[in-house]
């Protein structure tokens, strides 16, 4: 197309008009620019009268973050649609279509889920998803069993992998969840009145522990290819249809950060529910809900995970060793809660937050909201290694609330 610069909206336009068999060469375009502006721009360009759309996006060549900015690859466009592109393959129907994709421009051109909802958002409504849970098992089992040495031959997996070394972003993960808020660094961000909880963070040896072992397995264990920042932001959803997006920090590593991610962004908006719901027996009827859907989301997982496993294993020696496939499921659901538990706690005091819990108007039910989910996420990261089945976390949560 041409060299890279940050398109404007009638560059978008001209673009989407030139793509072969989308609109009519005649067709009246709108466009609108939709994304939050942060890292990637995202064009919404339609023929209203045809009823057709589609989804322009675009990286930056920079990260904006609060009034600052730095450097950023456009690599992790290619990242972005070649992973969309294998997670359609593996997951058909849980993710948009790619169209095309652009190197020069690192423009990627994808189905328009305008008909959907951003997750968060619906989940603030206090919306419910009965197939949700169904949906995000299959696309994890999918993705995560296929790019695993279990599912994979170990050898293409490597080569697989060199499309996907995302060091950049890989390090903002490591410097946003599992650095910056273990100690007083500029980067974060946190209402004062929960200064004193973010001291006890500074200072909890025990938490540290278990967070620089988590840390070592976000940094070393290239399990599976990961999506890598599948928090409820990054999920499109209705009744009846759930679509993964924005995979742009896909990277091989430990499973259980991508299960740990939607588990703990339930449990954020679990925590919100302090300033949400109208009566507190609405409270409780939607905090039950979300507690059954991460239920629900691990089981799920671990059966399809299981089924793949017994059905497509390629590994001789895991299908077979006596207690192997037990170990290993166990040692994915430690990781899960951990990570749950480092997205919930860097939500509340590291940079990035949640509109869940920020949103709430009510400063003393914010507050509220703050202090149960740091309560939820350093109690799940502390109970890890420990932990042998999911009713544990449901355990943790209400000890919690
Ligand atoms: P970023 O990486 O900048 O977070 P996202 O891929 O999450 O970008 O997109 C930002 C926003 O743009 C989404 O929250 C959504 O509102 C909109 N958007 C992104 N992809 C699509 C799509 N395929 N269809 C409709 N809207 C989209
Ligand atoms: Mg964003
Ligand atoms: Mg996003
Ligand atoms: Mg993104």
């Amino acid at each position: 197309m041409s060299a890279y610069h940050p398109l404007d909206v009638t560059e978008a336009i001209a673009i989407a008009r030139g793509l072969d068999g989308v609109f009519q060469p005649d067709a009246q375009l709108t466009c609108r620019e939709i994304g939050d502006g942060n890292l990637n721009l995202v064009f919404h360009i339609a023929d209203p009268a045809a009823g057709r759309s589609i989804i322009l996006k675009q990286a930056l060549p920079y990260a904006k973050v609060v009034g600052e900015s730095w450097p950023l690859t456009l690599d992790r466009a290619r990242i972005e649609s070649e992973a969309l592109r294998l997670e359609g393959k593996l997951a058909p129907g849980l993710v948009p279509a790619v169209y095309f994709y652009d190197q020069e421009l690192a423009l990627t051109g994808m189905e328009d889920l305008s008909d959907h909802i951003i997750m968060r958002q619906g989940l603030m409504n206090g919306s419910r998803y009965p197939l949700f849970a169904g949906h995000i098992s299959t696309f994890l089992a999918q993705t995560l069993f296929f790019t695993s040495d279990l599912g994979h031959n170990q050898q293409e997996k490597k080569l697989l992998s060199r499309s996907f070394t995302n060091p950049e972003l890989c390090k903002i993960t490591e410097d946003l969840i599992f650095d910056d808020p273990y100690r007083d660094a500029e980067s974060n961000s946190f209402e004062e009145t929960i200064r004193d909880e973010a001291l006890a963070l500074w200072s909890d040896g025990e938490l540290h522990l278990e967070v620089a072992i988590l840390r070592e397995k976000f940094l070393t264990h290239a399990q599976a290819l990961l999506h890598g920042d599948l928090h409820t932001g990054s999920i499109f959803i209705t009744p009846e249809s759930t679509k993964v997006i924005d995979p742009e920090f896909a990277y091989f590593g430990p499973m259980g950060f991508d299960i740990g991610a939607v588990l703990g962004n339930l449990l954020l908006n679990y925590a919100s529910r302090e300033g949400r719901d109208g009566s507190d027996a609405e409270r409780e009827d939607y905090r039950a809900y979300l507690l059954d859907t991460v239920t629900d989301v691990w089981a799920q997982f671990e059966a399809k995970f299981l089924a793949l496993w017994n059905e497509h294993g390629v590994d001789r020696l895991a299908n077979a060793a006596p207690g192997y496939k037990e170990h290993y499921m166990q040692r994915v659901l430690q990781d899960t809660i951990g990570f749950a538990g480092c997205k919930m706690v860097r939500r509340i005091v590291g940079l990035a937050h949640v509109a869940d819990i920020d949103k709430l108007a009510d400063a003393a039910a914010r507050e509220r909201a703050q202090r149960l989910a740091l309560r939820i996420g350093k109690s799940l990261i502390k109970l890890n290694r420990g932990a042998v089945s999911i009713n544990q976390l449901v355990d943790t949560v209400l000890a919690a609330s």
